[in-house]
């Protein structure tokens, strides 16, 4: 009897498409797959810590699993276990915790382990994270992960990602170009370029973003890309001018922002000013009136006072991006934020996320709006709710036709006719 396996993702893309990676080693070692609620032999969890929530996330989803396969195998890995790995092994149930850059030998040492009363813990220092585990997730979406980069060398005052995934690195364009082509041939249509810095590619191999993004527009079979997310001071003009004329590089940008305030991008240690911010933003829409942007944006940091929030407010109604991505400050430890004066008290960061969340409501509504009447080209997904299948445009705007098999995993045109109140797109298939 194969023994079973279940793989379970918290946090952000990367994450995914390293689960997914890892995924596939057992199954092609004889493993079965099993889902997330499915009784497991071996339970492998990638975590993240983004904020303590999420650390929290991860302590209640390791004893809900051992309390549903007290027997089973608990292995964890990601950035959880990179930050506090001595932390997450004392948890009852735990058998094996890795690091990040442990995380490709995760198959082979749960394959080799042998249950004991201690959790095995591989994990090093961040500075001595230098291994790249290649990854891209196949078989569980429409589109597909391709991890190009990963670790971060910015220190922004209020992240811990280069503590927890070290220097930023990343694999060779051939070798990227090599996992493209396995993408293609697993059937997969899209492909999300994603990493930790994904604009800082080539650190380790001297080669550049754009020639990364110019090889995979040839690989044959990859009909869209998406790039996942991107700094400010990153995505030059060539780069937008490329996704410009690229008909494979969707018009759909994330670029993170954090604040309007040069006084507090400052004390973030960020690379931009808001007018660099801008003036990217400015350069995109120049070439591609119809681009979603979406933003990241942090309320709350140290010193934020209420004529900072107004103008991060202010920039962003200006702007008019698609949507907003709104944290409020979380402090994390190691962080020189942590030291930073005039904390703001939770409260007004509260206030301040819903304050945006109205703004972001009614961007987003006004950007989908815009797509009602028009014809556009969606990629249809194989979930079904309510007799309906979904899809995205190119330029991300969620789609919602009556469910028809044939159209699943492939760009159909359609025609936009009316908005819910979910933002979503009735939409007609017309070929
Ligand atoms: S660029 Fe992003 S990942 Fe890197 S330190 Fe700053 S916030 Fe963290």
């Amino acid at each position: 009897m194969k023994q079973r396996v279940s793989f379970h993702t918290l946090g952000c893309k990367l994450n995914f498409s390293e689960i997914s990676t890892l995924a596939r080693q057992f199954e092609e070692g004889g493993f079965e797959r099993v889902g997330v609620n499915e009784p497991s032999d071996i339970c492998v969890i990638n975590s993240c810590s983004v904020t303590e929530h999420a650390d929290k996330k991860c302590r209640n989803l390791i004893r809900k699993l051992h309390r549903r396969n007290p027997d089973a195998i608990i292995a964890v890995t990601g950035c959880y276990a990179q930050l506090k790995p001595y932390e997450i092994a004392q948890i009852e149930g735990v058998d094996i915790v890795l690091g990040n850059n442990d995380k490709g030998d995760l198959y082979k040492r749960v394959v080799e382990l042998k249950k004991s009363a201690r959790a095995e813990v591989y994990s090093c220092h961040c500075e001595e994270i230098t291994r790249f585990f290649a990854a891209f997730s196949t078989g569980d979406r429409t589109r597909s992960f391709l991890k190009v980069q990963d670790g971060c060398d910015y220190k922004c005052a209020y992240c811990t990602i280069h503590y927890a995934r070290g220097s930023s690195r990343n694999m060779p364009i051939a070798d990227l170009v090599e996992e493209a082509k396995q993408v293609a041939k697993s059937g997969l249509k899209e492909i999300v370029i994603t990493g930790i810095n994904t604009g800082d590619f080539g650190r380790t191999t001297g080669e550049k973003f754009i020639d990364l993004l110019k090889a995979l527009n040839e690989v044959e079979g990859v009909e869209r890309y998406r790039i996942s997310s991107i700094e400010p001071n990153l995505i030059t003009d060539e780069i937008i001018e490329f996704c410009a004329r690229s008909p494979k590089f969707q018009h759909h940008f994330h670029i993170p922002l954090q604040s309007g305030s040069d006084k507090i991008l400052g004390m973030m240690r960020r690379r931009y000013t808001s007018a660099k911010y801008a003036d990217r933003i400015e350069k995109i829409r120049s070439l591609m009136p119809d681009a979603f942007i979406g933003v990241d944006v942090i309320t709350g940091f140290p010193g934020e006072t209420e004529a900072d929030f107004r103008q991060t407010y202010d920039l962003l109604a200006g702007l008019k991006p698609s949507f907003l991505h709104i944290f409020p400050f979380s402090e994390r430890p190691g962080t020189p934020a942590v030291e930073m004066a005039d904390k703001v008290p939770s409260y007004i960061s509260t206030q301040r996320v819903a304050r945006l969340e109205e703004l972001s409501n009614a961007l987003h509504y006004e950007f989908c709006a815009q797509a009602v009447g028009t014809e556009q080209e969606v990629l249809f997904e194989s979930t079904m709710r309510g007799g309906m299948m979904y899809g995205y445009t190119g330029n991300y705007v969620r789609v919602k036709a009556p469910y028809d098999k044939t159209a699943i995993n492939r760009i159909c045109r359609v025609r936009m006719l009316s908005i819910d109140e979910h933002n979503d797109v009735l939409a007609e298939v017309l070929a």
